[in-house]
């Protein structure tokens, strides 16, 4: 049934004829052979099956010209919500603690805005005193003249701007907590 004098049996014929490489006189031949030969025709159907589905095929889904700009514009809110959240959340904090400090203080929370209070509120009391003081001394100032200077100085220290004292007092409180954790 099969003629194999052609030597078409063989990949090399095959491709050729699949890749439609093959000469008229070629083709003619093939075409003769595809008749009579039953293996040859089925495996070329199947070939051309192959073929038609390959181009047919839908294209691979193909992601969105600005697929990385949105990405990257999705990100950027996300990162801004969470820096709002952040930022929310430590003022939510921050009043909790200034609630907190006029209060019954018993938890450490607590504890920390209590320590923060009691430097500012202490802070004001001093000064309070030193005014007082000062006012009073004043009366008769050239007596204690050097009293004054002296507590001029001290008034000074303690009238140290807050933005100082806050500082000092962050480093006080991160340095307790260093001590805690290690
Ligand atoms: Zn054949």
């Amino acid at each position: 049934m099969c003629n194999h004098t052609h030597n078409m049996h063989n990949e090399t014929w095959f491709m050729r004829a699949t890749e439609g490489d093959l000469s008229a006189e070629e083709m003619r031949q093939w075409e003769a052979h595809l008749e009579r030969c039953d293996a040859c025709r089925q495996m070329s159907e199947a070939m051309a099956a192959v073929d038609h589905m390959l181009r047919t095929a839908p294209p691979p889904p193909t992601l969105p010209d600005d697929f990385t700009q949105a990405t990257m514009a999705r990100l950027q809110r996300q990162q801004q919500r969470q820096r709002w959240l952040v930022i929310f959340a430590s003022i939510l904090i921050i009043a909790i603690i200034v609630w907190l400090g006029g209060s019954a203080l018993t938890s450490a929370l607590a504890s920390l805005s209590r320590t923060a209070h009691i430097l500012i509120v202490g802070r004001d009391t001093i000064i309070n005193a030193l005014m007082r003081t000062t006012i009073g001394l004043m009366v008769s100032w050239r007596a204690f003249l050097p009293f004054v200077v002296m507590l001029a100085a001290i008034a000074g220290l303690w009238l140290m701007p807050n933005s100082v004292l806050a500082t000092l007092t962050m480093l006080w409180i991160s340095k307790r907590r260093q001590e805690f954790t290690t």
